[in-house]
């Protein structure tokens, strides 16, 4: 099955999904992991375009550590909007990659990034079925709207600070040691992170939250998903199926 990882900016995917998508590649999947922006506003040393070449060479090396492919959507830090050209320009892409399954950041996160990447998404996930809505590329329409999915919003806080509450959680002791590593892929993210965002340990504080999520489904470390079911996105349970033997939802999944 063809999967696509498209959050806003290197590093987000692996630590809000790392483990899950270490699960879905080692069981075969195709995996794609696209960060809008190659994170050119992730220093305070280098310029945007250095910054941002290291950075794409790191996403990369991180999506290959469980053989996934890594993609620049084109876009730069803190100038992600759900504007016409941008919605057209995610729709070729995912016509290109021609996903069934599409994880994406949380619809209210603490980045505007973050948020105008989910609406972009999942915006882009319907309008790619559309034959009539064209893009530059030219790619054909996809067959259906691929199954969409919300990974965590950064620290498990909507905006507002209120929790975010997951639909399942991923069970992910079993890849959290290449989660950290496609995390250690980020270099250059550990000296700014401390700086901008206070963060002494990126390592550490992505093991806390993914601790945190664990607890809370009754596992040790986990991830947290919520699945857009609005009308007319697909209903079927396909990811949790993918991962059932991992998948702690609470509820019966049906067959
Ligand atoms: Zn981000």
């Amino acid at each position: 099955m063809r999967i696509a990882c498209i959050h806003a900016h290197p590093d987000d995917a692996e630590i809000l999904a790392g483990g899950t998508l270490a699960l879905l590649a080692a069981l075969g999947h195709d995996m794609t992991i696209v960060t809008l922006s190659a994170g050119d506003c992730g220093s305070m040393i280098q310029g945007p375009d250095e910054i941002a070449a290291i950075r794409r060479d790191e996403a990369a090396e991180s999506a290959a550590l469980i053989g996934a492919h890594y993609r620049w959507g084109g876009f730069r830090d803190m100038a992600i909007f759900s504007d016409d050209p941008s919605r057209r320009a995610v729709t070729a892409l995912l016509r290109e990659l021609r996903p069934q399954i599409v994880l994406t950041a949380a619809p209210s996160d603490y980045l505007a990034d973050h948020e105008a990447a989910s609406q972009l998404v999942r915006d882009a996930c319907f309008a790619a079925s559309i034959p009539n809505y064209t893009t530059p590329s030219g790619s054909p329409a996809l067959p259906a709207i691929p199954h969409l999915y919300f990974m965590d919003p950064i620290d498990q806080r909507d905006r507002g600070g209120a929790p975010a509450i997951p639909d399942f959680t991923i069970d992910v002791a079993s890849t959290f040691e290449i989660k950290t590593a496609m995390l250690s892929c980020h270099r250059s993210q550990r000296a700014w992170l401390q700086q901008q965002h206070g963060m002494d340990d990126f390592l550490k504080q992505m093991e806390d939250w993914t601790r945190a999520r664990g607890t809370q489904a009754g596992i040790t470390l986990g991830e947290g998903f919520r699945q857009y079911k609005t009308h007319p996105y697909p209903h079927r349970p396909l990811l949790q199926q993918l991962l059932s033997a991992y998948t702690s939802a609470g509820k019966a999944l049906p067959g």
